[in-house]
């Protein structure tokens, strides 16, 4: 077993050496369970990265297991983009996929186990009903009728139940364990419950589906799961887990811990309230570049190596706290400052024509400020180009370190100007700027030691692309939308904005979701909606100091 040293340790990881040290186990089996009801979202990525990065780490196994005891809610098209979703992080799971389903024949072998012992029985009280005898946190539950029924009579009223012979909601199973327990959960719990739905992977053999609580502890016994990870609302359910682990017939005795879920500011992450996005049309879909999805933000531009970066930084904690999302936006930043590409695009274009240049020049520039290796483009200068709208003023004071009226600026990667004079419309915006370029400057300062400190980008105007780009803002107003009473009330209207921009030609060389920068104006990517007529750009990032860089 090699030594568990390339990822910073955790609580966890100290339970897991331990448990090794003392030959509680020779081994480490871990599963992912996701329900399929949804995309997976970057509090699963947490729970992934913690998984399988234990698996691999400790030479051990993690399994890809579907929760799937909800059918009416569940969808083979989430099935697929969660195991997409998984191996995009760079994760394999042991063998084949595995479903909770696959148990059901033992998981109601296991319940008839209960029944015989005296600790199931068959309730036809109503749902409400059921609710009324739990009792509350201050108040103890009471006894249902049911609950002494004899053995025999349970028995027949379950396989009753298996064989359709009940209607949805006339009876359930309920575990038989304590109705005055401190532990809500521990108040005779259902275990099965009637539903007469299709299930994608069981098809119509079962109209009795186990609860959650029932399947997820003996789908980890059956695995041979040694470390069941799980976030911190189930600390209670372990009492559960135990449980019934400890009263059916099965050897392996997997144990259950708890670490706090991940919360991030300014978005949600919860299931529930992403597919409320999605359904009331608030984002285009799923793989929305606003959502926390794996796949909208895969889209956005990030990698898989800068989420599984993130979640190093976050840790595993028992310590629930929320996330700043510049914690997320650092992690794709640094990556792309070392090595996404530089490139010139125009956002908000304003002409400027270059009076005293007449012949097209082809101009070498570098890729990376710093990384030679990453080599040089040509760039297409010409007399009319395009440069921001926001990098021009009529009148500035010194601190405005980009073109104005009557003095110089460098183009970067070309020469220096001089903005002679303006030509406005009828409302006084700039339309045109006239400016005149020193050719003693490409590559050197000018030679009468005038000092040009401002640089701004630029493209041709006769070269340029036309481009759509999407910036993206937080998709909420406040830090926790989650905590609003309605949440979708806070989503931001400017999340999107869209600006028609001139980019420079060698854009087009780049991959779908390749990481770009763009220099002065933040990371970006091409969009998947990219087509041979419009080229596409999400911006996946801003710059983390957009002038301070180039002086301007
Ligand atoms: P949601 O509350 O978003 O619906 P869930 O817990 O119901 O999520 P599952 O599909 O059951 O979603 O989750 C699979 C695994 O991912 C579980 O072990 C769960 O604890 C973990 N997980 C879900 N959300 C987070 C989160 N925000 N941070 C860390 N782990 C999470
Ligand atoms: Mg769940």
């Amino acid at each position: 077993m090699t030594d568990p040293v390339s990822r910073p340790t955790n609580f966890i990881r100290h339970i897991i050496d331990k448990d090794l040290t003392d030959g509680v186990h020779d081994h480490v089996a871990t599963r992912f369970p996701p329900e399929p009801n949804g995309y997976l979202h970057i509090g699963h990525a947490k729970s992934i990265c913690l998984n399988f990065g234990i698996a691999e780490d400790y030479e051990g196994t993690c399994n890809l297991r579907f929760d799937d005891t909800n059918p009416e809610k569940e969808d083979i098209d989430f099935v697929n983009s969660i195991k997409q979703d998984v191996q995009w992080l760079g994760f394999q799971w042991q063998g084949k996929e595995l479903y909770s389903s696959d148990y059901f024949d033992q998981l109601h072998g296991y319940a008839v186990e209960l029944i015989e012992k005296g600790l199931a029985f068959v309730d036809f009280s109503s749902q409400d009903e059921i609710r009324e005898m739990r009792g509350t946190l201050t108040a103890p539950g009471v006894n249902s009728p049911y609950r002494d029924t004899a053995v025999t009579e349970n028995l027949m009223h379950f396989e009753k139940m298996k064989n359709g012979e009940y209607a949805e909601g006339e009876c359930c199973l309920r575990a038989k364990i304590e109705m005055t327990s401190a532990f809500m959960c521990m108040r005779d719990p259902v275990i099965y419950r009637i539903k007469f739905a299709h299930h994608h992977q069981t098809l119509d053999k079962w109209c009795i589906y186990p609860m959650y609580d029932f399947t997820h502890c003996i789908s980890d016994a059956i695995e041979g799961i040694t470390h069941s990870l799980c976030t911190l609302e189930f600390q209670d359910n372990r009492r559960l887990y135990d449980w019934v682990i400890e009263n059916i017939s099965i050897e392996c005795i997997p144990r259950q811990y708890e670490f706090s879920r991940l919360n991030l500011e300014y978005t949600v992450l919860s299931k529930r309230r992403l597919i409320q996005l999605v359904d009331d049309n608030h984002v285009s879909g799923w793989d929305d570049p606003r959502m926390p999805t794996i796949a909208g933000i895969r889209r956005r531009g990030y990698s898989p190596a800068s989420i599984r970066e993130f979640c190093q930084r976050i840790g595993v904690t028992k310590m629930d706290n929320m996330v700043e999302m510049s914690m997320l936006e650092a992690c794709i930043r640094d990556e792309l400052n070392a090595n996404a590409k530089r490139r010139m695009a125009v956002l908000e274009p304003v002409k400027l024509v270059i009076e005293n240049f007449s012949n097209d020049e082809w101009l070498d520039a570098p890729n990376h400020p710093v990384n030679e290796e990453m080599g040089t483009r040509k760039v297409p200068f010409t007399k009319e180009i395009f440069i921001e709208a926001d990098d021009f003023r009529e009148q500035a004071n010194k601190k405005y370190k980009r073109l104005v009226l009557g003095k110089e600026v460098r183009l970067r990667n070309a020469y220096v100007i001089k903005a002679e004079r303006v030509e406005k419309d009828e409302n006084g915006n700039v339309v045109c700027i006239y400016c005149s370029y020193d050719a003693d400057t490409l590559g050197k300062d000018p030679a009468d030691g005038r000092k040009v400190k401002g640089v701004i980008h630029w493209v041709s105007a006769s070269h340029a692309l036309n481009a759509e780009v999407r910036l993206y803002n937080t998709l909420f107003t406040v830090p926790n939308p989650a905590a609003e009473e309605d949440f979708a009330g806070t989503i931001n209207p400017q999340s999107l904005v869209v600006v028609n921009a001139k980019v420079e030609p060698s854009l087009l060389e780049f991959e779908p979701l390749q990481g770009i920068q763009f220099e002065r104006q933040g990371y970006f990517c091409r969009d998947v909606d990219t087509t041979d007529d419009k080229l596409i750009f999400n911006r996946t990032v801003e710059l983390r100091d957009s002038f301070a860089k180039f002086g301007s």
